[in-house]
């Protein structure tokens, strides 16, 4: 029998946009949840739902809201004594959002800092403040979906109440993995602090039993991560950063959803900051956007001339010192390319080494600049992604909705949305396997063959710009997940 024709869904995030982004997270959680409330109740079983949304009251936040009221007020204990929290919320178009004020956020003003120790503390206390919030509104929770491993110890928390709590009872927690490598830091001490016991979690490797991403992995009723392909990808020694055999014992409740993007916000026919706005109907004026490019950044004006483009963190993930030597493989050749990026020095050191060894071909930009951004994706030709590991990723998406034509490595989440097929008509992109400058350079002729012939060019384009990257097209598959979690509980 089913206990309500609700269906009552909590999503934790640390950041979400257009409130707060520092990472791919903020994108994920500032869109999902809206996605979610705009399905209908036949794809939640013939359930309404009721999706919230919980981020910290980050102070980078406190000026940017107005039309908000306190719902509770409480203290999370702590050995050193009571930390006073106070929650606010508001609405975020369709959803309600909640704000946790106290402990360090109040006085921090960052999202994330170096000090891993500092950060367990910030986000231990608004984990525990998220699990007091709902007892204290008396919202019964059907699934508490938490991201990261700021918010994993929420999953473990509630393996204990359910225990302790008929409250908790019938609560299930699902654990979104977004980049494996960031699992936290050791917190035994930091929990034992807040009142939580060590985590037996027999079934991890020892070292990973104090923390936090695992612990949460450990509890979590459902995993998933940010793309099918990556999921795979984490069952092996190559991505699985240790805990592949703990992940293939948890195969039966371990999935993979690709990310979407914002259909609105990423559209060239309606996109603000581009000179030449198109979509099918004018493809042919998006040359305009070529020649913007070419003649702004001093690169010589000429459309039979390929323009690449790199718009990427400097990380070593990333795969920028591949794209680089695979560019210097094939330099006799005529091409142009504009890197967009900061991070790494020494990553950005090189790509301005590349800028002094071809002047007319290369052109480094250290910046983040988002307008800068849609301007490339609008105008360059073949948008290059050598990532060593990708568990989502946006730009292959985004680029192919600008008609600008993927290169990537065939790894992640690049895999499962780029097509890269000896039949023109499914062929959206190339994707190559193994990570070395040769391979890649050669992936890089085959694109430049092709880009020869315009008509086989504009097929791969408009094939990318028809696919559908939607996040309605995502949040399904995450309804899928939720109502199966449901049926459990009956
Ligand atoms: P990740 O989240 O690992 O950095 P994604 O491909 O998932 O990589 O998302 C990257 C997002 O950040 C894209 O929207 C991309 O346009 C944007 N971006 C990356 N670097 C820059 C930059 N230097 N300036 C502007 N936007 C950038």
């Amino acid at each position: 029998m089913k206990k309500n024709q609700k269906l009552n869904i909590l999503y934790i995030a640390s950041e979400a946009v257009p409130l707060v982004k520092v990472g791919g997270l903020a994108d994920v959680a500032g869109s999902l949840p809206h996605a979610l409330a705009n399905l209908t109740p036949e794809d939640f079983a013939n359930k309404e739902i009721d999706i919230r949304l919980v981020i910290p009251f980050h102070s980078a936040i406190r000026s940017t809201l107005n039309n908000i009221k306190l719902v509770a007020t409480f203290d999370i204990h702590h050995t050193r004594g009571k930390i006073p929290a106070r929650v606010f919320q508001t609405n975020l178009d369709d959803i309600t959002l909640y704000l946790v004020e106290g402990g360090f956020f109040l006085s921090d003003q960052n999202v994330y800092s170096t000090d891993l120790q500092y950060d367990t503390k910030k986000y231990l206390f608004f984990s525990l403040a998220v699990l007091e919030l709902i007892k204290i509104l008396n919202w019964q929770v059907d699934i508490l979906h938490t991201n990261d491993w700021q918010t994993a110890l929420i999953c473990y928390e509630l393996s204990h109440r359910r225990l302790s709590d008929p409250f908790f009872k019938n609560m299930k927690s699902v654990l979104t993995m977004h980049n494996l490598p960031y699992m936290g830091g050791n917190s035994e001490k930091i929990m034992s602090e807040f009142g939580l016991s060590p985590c037996p979690c027999h079934s991890l490797p020892e070292w990973a039993r104090s923390i936090p991403l695992p612990i949460g992995m450990y509890s979590a009723d459902f995993l998933l991560t940010v793309s099918p392909n990556y999921m795979k990808e984490i069952l092996t020694p190559e991505f699985g950063c240790g805990l592949q055999d703990f992940l293939i014992s948890r195969k039966d409740t371990l999935g993979g959803i690709l990310n979407g993007i914002n259909q609105d916000q990423w559209n060239p026919k309606t996109d603000q900051h581009i000179n030449t706005k198109f979509d099918l109907s004018n493809l042919s004026d998006r040359g305009n956007n070529k020649e913007y490019l070419q003649s702004t950044w001093k690169l010589t004006v000429d459309h039979t001339i390929p323009l690449f483009v790199m718009i990427s963190r400097m990380d070593q993930q990333k795969g920028v010192d591949i794209a680089i030597n695979s560019l210097r493989m094939i330099s006799h050749l005529p091409w142009q390319v504009i890197i967009l990026g900061t991070g790494d020095p020494v990553i950005e050191t090189r790509c301005r080494s590349l800028e002094v060894e071809y002047p007319h071909k290369v052109r480094t930009i250290i910046d983040f600049d988002p307008e800068l951004a849609h301007k490339l994706y609008a105008g360059s030709d073949l948008i290059l992604i050598p990532s060593r590991y990708e568990p989502s990723g946006l730009t292959q998406m985004i680029a192919m909705r600008y008609g600008c034509v993927p290169l990537a490595r065939a790894t992640g989440g690049l895999k499962d949305s780029i097509i890269d097929h000896s039949n023109l008509e499914v062929k959206t992109g190339y994707l190559f396997e193994e990570l070395s400058p040769d391979v890649m350079s050669a992936t890089l002729i085959r694109a430049m063959t092709d880009f020869k012939n315009q008509e086989v060019w504009q097929k791969i384009q408009i094939n990318g710009m028809k696919a559908d990257f939607s996040w309605t097209n995502s949040a399904r598959k995450y309804a899928l997940i939720y109502n199966r979690l449901t049926e459990e509980t009956g």
